[in-house]
């Protein structure tokens, strides 16, 4: 699974950085979260490629949505016959045909808009889901979390094969999936003896705009990366909790109680332009060294299974 950051500013572009976007990658699809104006260059610019599926809008404030009148346009022009669906919060239906449609824009590849309540499955496959989250901002919202099912444990070969006498064979992906093999001379081998316990798969999270809040911990129980609103240092503490938003330690709070592996700071404030290490040095004051970080606009991360080092 791989992260690009589209645009990592709050509420309006500065020439470093774009409003709301982030692309996530998985084995060649593409799911966009948020489509702040300006976001169809940033995936040019950073080519990320542009066959995007899936938009999931956390809510309708225009630094998360005015993106996507421009890319629905192009993507008629590309001549796009693919459906998109369109996931949003319940209740937002309306404004986002209005808004994909407006000035008389009519798209002719179906579009499906698509409504959310935290709690729900918005995309469910057979390998992992994208569900909505309950998050606390001023307007209804959500954010998202993508959580990869399970994976069957490690087939230990070389048990199988040397110490059961087991060939290479049909057999191997029968214990695999979970059933047990009768081998010549009678003898039954149960898959537990040659396959590991089931390894997690990968999981991240996108709160869009968001005070710190429980279902957040919850949602980001040992993400494997927890992109988090830090809209503001600590001197804002209290315009963050008027204003629906989080500062960068309470965003390192939230990932240390969720147990999250990594956490990425957005939707900063134009007010700490070229002082973003300010943030970043707040949030690892409480959230352990580098693994909380800012990224730039443009920034990729590629996510590992949370085995993959072993
Ligand atoms: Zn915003
Ligand atoms: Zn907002």
């Amino acid at each position: 699974m791989h992260v690009t950051f589209l645009g990592t500013s709050g509420a309006v572009p500065t020439t470093q950085r774009n409003p709301s976007a982030v692309m996530v990658r998985r084995e060649g699809e593409r799911f966009l979260f948020d489509a702040a104006e300006g976001t169809q260059r940033q995936m040019m610019r950073f080519q990320t490629g542009f066959n995007v599926s899936h938009v999931f809008v956390t809510h309708l404030h225009g630094d998360h949505v005015l993106g996507l009148p421009g890319l629905v346009q192009t993507w008629d022009f590309n001549d796009r016959e693919e459906p998109l669906a369109i996931h949003t919060p319940a209740g937002t239906r309306n404004r986002i045909e209005e808004l994909v449609t407006v000035a008389g824009n009519s798209p002719s590849y179906p579009i499906r808009v698509h409504e959310v309540s935290a709690g729900d499955v918005a995309l469910d496959r057979e390998d992992f889901e994208i569900r909505a989250i309950e998050v606390d901002h001023r307007a209804t919202a959500v954010g998202y979390a993508v959580v990869e099912d399970d994976r069957k444990g490690r087939f230990d070969r070389e048990k199988a094969e040397n110490d059961l006498g087991i060939s290479p064979g049909p057999e191997y992906s029968k214990l695999h999936n979970g059933e047990p093999v009768e081998l010549d001379d009678g003898t039954v081998v149960e898959p537990e003896q040659v396959v590991g316990p089931p390894r997690p798969g990968r999981r991240v999270v996108y709160t869009g705009d968001t005070r710190p809040i429980d279902s957040v911990v919850e949602a980001a129980e040992d993400a494997d990366l927890l992109i988090h609103d830090a809209t503001f240092a600590e001197d804002r503490r209290e315009r963050a909790g008027q204003t629906g938003h989080a500062t960068a330690k309470q965003a390192a709070e939230i990932a240390n109680r969720a147990g999250a592996k990594r956490l990425a700071l957005t939707h900063v404030s134009t007010r700490y332009a070229g002082q973003s290490d300010r943030l970043e040095t707040e949030a690892r004051e409480v959230f352990e060294g580098e693994r909380a970080f800012l990224p730039d606009d443009g920034d990729e991360l590629d996510v590992p299974f949370p085995d993959a080092e072993e």
